[in-house]
């Protein structure tokens, strides 16, 4: 549904009922996961019960979100933190420190990445990348090296292993942003808003553990045909490597704010916003618990956030499988990427202009706060 506004007036009732429906489907969203993680379903017939009523309790409502939302220029607007012992007043300049540090180092990691990173046409462009995240992730541990070869030519996926807050014997969480770029880009928001993001979560997540074993992986060849993941996803399901979940942080950082900005693959426009402000969550079915979850938080930072479950592997909607996650679906795994949706969205997509002054690093910064706080969160 698209809505005009002529009054501040009209964007206020439209904006306070859209508020009111949000909250109300989240809540029930939130209940009916709780009951079937609890009931622990595993019956095919139920989970897609499930999912259709998923769909009719959230689809139906979104598109209020859109005007709600859209029109209008303003930053990203955080929230308090989780009720502490201080004063709001302190709580809130903490945080607003702590965010602008982070921005600071997302700016400085953004420097450092964007460049042409070819690693056929551009070698020291990639190479300088690669040796960026092996020092960076190398802060927080040992930084291994996972090696494919690609007719003759060895390529790198780099991980760091970071422990959970208690229990290591939990499955590994794995979180992967690819650092290649295709030739002709200095891949700005493609991708290296994913690996600054990845690389801020190390930070995060070194600093406080979450409740599983995390497991950072900057993927290579990603533009060649997802062909690092898809080694990565390969060696793990030989080595009966358990995953709790593996999230792709695809783009990151491109948000649009104007009425019409957003495009979508046939068939999706009708559910969801026209404008391009908010962050999607795509995952296969099993991860539907996870989208609602990752999806709450990043609201809770100011982050509009939609969330699409793409079925098992993503076949019906192709613009679903663009990214390092699908590897891990056709393995099996739980996954999703993160993504502000790429080409559906930045004109600047695979460009010579896609550089960082066409970035909104407010919105990068949110994005990089409400995924560190859910992913520490998640049950
Ligand atoms: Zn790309």
């Amino acid at each position: 549904m698209s809505l005009g506004f002529s009054k501040a007036s009209d964007f206020d009732s439209v904006a306070s009922e859209y508020r009111w429906m949000n909250q109300l489907r989240i809540k029930v969203g939130q209940i009916i996961t709780n009951l079937w993680v609890r009931r622990r379903h595993r019956c095919p017939a139920g989970a897609i019960a499930v999912v259709l009523l998923m769909f009719l309790l959230g689809y139906s409502w979104l598109d209020l979100q859109s005007p709600a939302q859209c029109g209008r220029e303003e930053g990203i607007h955080l929230q308090p933190l989780d009720s502490l012992a201080v004063t709001q007043v302190n709580v809130q300049s903490t945080q607003e420190k702590r965010e602008v540090e982070l921005k600071e180092q997302l700016r400085t990691h953004l420097g450092e990445i964007v460049r042409e990173r070819d690693p056929y046409l551009n070698t020291g462009g990639h190479f300088y990348v690669q040796q960026y995240i092996r020092q960076q992730l190398g802060q927080w541990g040992n930084v291994d090296t996972h090696e494919f070869t690609v007719r003759g030519k060895v390529h790198q996926n780099l991980v760091l292993n970071l422990p959970a807050a208690r229990s290591n014997k939990r499955p590994l969480l794995l979180i992967g942003a690819h650092y290649d770029a295709v030739p002709g880009s200095p891949g700005a928001d493609d991708n290296a808003t994913g690996v600054a993001v990845l690389l801020e979560l190390a930070r995060s997540l070194f600093q406080e553990p979450a409740n599983y074993p995390v497991r950072l992986v900057a993927f290579d060849m990603e533009e060649y045909g997802l062909l690092g993941s898809t080694e990565y996803a390969a060696a793990l399901r030989q080595q009966q490597q358990p995953l709790r979940l593996m999230i792709s942080l695809e783009m990151l950082g491109y948000r649009d704010q104007r009425v019409g900005s957003q495009r979508y693959p046939a068939g999706l426009k009708r559910f969801y916003p026209n404008c391009g402000n908010f962050m999607a969550l795509i995952g296969n079915w099993q991860t539907l618990p996870d989208l609602f979850r990752l999806s709450d938080r990043l609201r809770k930072v100011g982050v509009p956030s939609e969330w699409l479950p793409a079925g098992q592997r993503g076949t019906l909607i192709p613009a679903t499988r663009l990214s390092d996650h699908a590897p891990f679906w056709d393995q099996g795994y739980r996954a999703m990427m993160v993504t502000d949706t790429a080409f559906l969205r930045n004109p600047h997509y695979h460009q010579q202009s896609d550089r960082i002054d066409t970035l909104d690093l407010d919105f990068l910064t949110a994005v990089c706060r409400g995924l560190a706080v859910g992913i520490r969160h998640l049950a």
